[in-house]
C-alpha cells in the first residue's frame, strides 16, 4: 500500500503576502476586472483613511470602485440577500470583481456575494445552505474574489465556503463549492494592527483550533497537516505578544501566517468538535466564532486525547514542547500549554461564562452536528455529547 493516500488539495490561484503590501491589490484587481465591489469588516479601516486609499489605488489602475457593505458582526441570511440585490440591481457581470476586506464576516459575505451575483436560481442564500437550504449548488463561477484578511483567524481567505448565520430559525451554515475559492489573496499583517486585545486573542484560538483539528480530523489529508505543522509553531509562538502588544510587527506577521495556513489546511482536511459545538454555541448563545472554538479546544482536546495520542504528540514536538517523551506525556504538554494560552488571553473554561444555560443543551447538541462534527477524531452520540457539554457547564 502506498505510504500516502489519494487526495486533491485546492488553494486560491495567488496569494500575496507581506507586511505594507496591502497596495498591491490594485495591479491584482486590474488583472481582474474593471469594477470593484468593497465590502468590509470594520469602519475603523475606513476611519483611518485606509478605504480611501484603497479607492484611489484602483483608481490610478483605472478601476471604478463602489463600496457596497460594512459589516462588523457575522453574516446573517439577509445581509447576503441585501446585498446580492444591490449588486444584480447594480448590473453585475463580466468585468466586475469583488474585494472583501475585513476579518472572517467580511470575507464571508464578500465570497456569499460573488457567488450568487451569477447564480440566480433561488430567491435567497438560504437555498443554497448546506443542511437547511433547497440542496441548489453553485454551478457558475462566481465573480472573481480578492480576499484580504484583517483579523489572524478564521483563514476564511484560503476556503471555498461561507459560514451564514440565522437566529430565527437557529442555523449556522455553508455555502460551500470549490468554485468559491478566492482569486487572490493579499495578506498584509501591518492590517490587524488595529484590531483590539480580546479579538486578537479569539481569533487567534480560532486559527490554532483549525490547525489542531484539521491536522487531527479523521479526514486530515497530507498536504494540509505539513501546513498545520508549520502554522501551530508560528501561532503558538505569537498569540501572548499579538494580544499583549498589538504593533509587534513579528507577532502579526506570525499569526497571520498562521491563519492563512489554517484555512488552507482546513478547506483540504476536516475540523471536528470544536468548530462543531462553536456553530451551535454562535446561533443559540450568540457567542462570537473565536470565542466559541477558543473555549471548546481544551474540551475537546480531552476528549480525543485517546484515540488520537500520536498525532497531539506529532503537534507537540513540531511546537517544541516536546522532544522524545512518550506520546500520552507529550499530548499532556500540547493540552496543558492551550490552557495556559487560553487563561493567559482571557478565555473562560467554562460554558457558563458564556451563559449557555442547562436548558440549551439540547438544542446545542442538535445544532453541533454537520460538516465540521463529522471530522471530529471521536465519534460521539448525542447522550455523549450531551454528558460533554454538562460537565463543562
Ligand atoms: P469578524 O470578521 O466578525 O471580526 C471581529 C471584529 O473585529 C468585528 O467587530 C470587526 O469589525 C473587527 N475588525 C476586523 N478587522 C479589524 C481591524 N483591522 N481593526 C479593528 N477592528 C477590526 O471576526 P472573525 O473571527 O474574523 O470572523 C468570524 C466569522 O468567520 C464567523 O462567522 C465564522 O463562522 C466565520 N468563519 C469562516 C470560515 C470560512 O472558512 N469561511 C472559517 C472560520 C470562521
Amino acid at each position: 500500500m502506498s505510504a500516502v493516500a489519494s487526495y486533491e488539495f485546492i488553494a486560491p490561484g495567488r496569494i500575496v503576502f507581506g507586511w505594507g503590501r496591502w497596495g498591491e491589490v490594485a495591479p491584482v484587481a486590474a488583472a481582474l476586472g474593471r469594477r470593484a465591489f468593497l465590502i468590509e469588516g470594520s469602519r475603523t479601516l475606513a476611519a483611518g483613511g485606509f478605504i480611501g486609499r484603497l479607492q484611489a489605488a484602483l483608481g490610478e489602475r483605472g478601476l471604478t470602485s463602489v463600496r457596497l457593505a460594512t459589516i462588523a458582526h457575522e453574516p446573517e441570511v439577509p445581509d447576503v440577500d441585501d446585498a446580492v440585490r444591490r449588486v444584480r440591481e447594480l448590473g453585475a457581470g463580466a468585468g466586475d470583481l469583488v474585494i472583501g476586506i475585513g476579518g472572517g464576516s467580511a470575507i464571508d459575505l464578500a465570497k456569499a456575494v460573488a457567488a450568487l451575483a451569477t447564480n440566480a436560481t433561488g430567491s435567497s442564500v438560504r437555498d443554497y445552505l448546506e443542511g437547511v437550504g433547497r440542496g441548489l449548488q453553485i454551478s457558475v463561477p462566481p465573480l472573481p474574489l480578492i480576499a484580504m484578511p484583517t483579523t489572524a483567524g478564521t483563514g476564511s481567505e484560503a476556503t471555498k465556503n461561507a459560514v451564514i448565520s440565522s437566529y430565527d430559525p437557529p442555523f449556522k451554515k455553508s455555502l460551500r463549492s470549490d468554485l468559491m475559492m478566492p482569486r487572490a489573496v493579499i495578506v498584509d499583517p501591518q492590517l490587524a494592527v488595529s484590531v483590539p486585545p480580546a479579538v486578537t486573542a479569539q481569533t487567534g484560538m480560532d486559527a490554532i483550533t483549525q490547525l489542531i483539528e484539521s491536522y487531527i480530523s479523521r479526514k486530515a489529508r497530507p498536504i494540509p497537516r505539513s501546513l498545520a505543522i508549520d502554522g501551530l509553531r508560528l501561532a503558538l509562538g505569537a498569540i501572548e505578544e499579538a494580544v499583549d502588544d498589538g504593533g509587534s510587527r513579528r507577532a502579526r506577521e506570525a499569526m497571520a501566517q498562521a491563519a492563512l495556513l489554517s484555512g488552507m489546511a482546513l478547506a483540504n482536511s476536516g475540523l471536528g468538535m470544536a468548530h462543531g459545538v462553536a456553530a451551535a454555541l454562535g446561533v443559540h448563545c450568540r457567542t462570537a466564532h473565536g470565542l466559541a472554538c477558543a473555549l471548546m479546544l481544551p474540551i475537546a482536546l480531552r476528549i480525543n486525547r485517546e484515540v488520537c495520542l500520536p498525532q497531539l504528540a506529532q503537534l507537540a514536538q513540531a511546537a517544541g514542547l516536546a522532544q522524545s517523551e512518550p506520546a500520552d506525556v507529550a499530548a499532556d504538554l500540547l493540552i496543558a500549554r492551550i490552557e495556559a494560552i487560553c487563561r493567559r488571553v482571557g478565555v473562560p473554561s467554562r460554558l457558563g461564562a458564556l451563559g449557555v444555560t442547562a436548558e440549551q443543551i439540547p438544542a446545542l447538541v442538535r445544532d453541533s452536528r454537520g460538516n465540521s462534527m463529522d471530522g471530529n477524531p471521536r465519534t460521539l452520540s448525542d447522550p455523549e455529547l450531551t454528558q460533554i457539554l454538562e460537565a463543562n457547564l
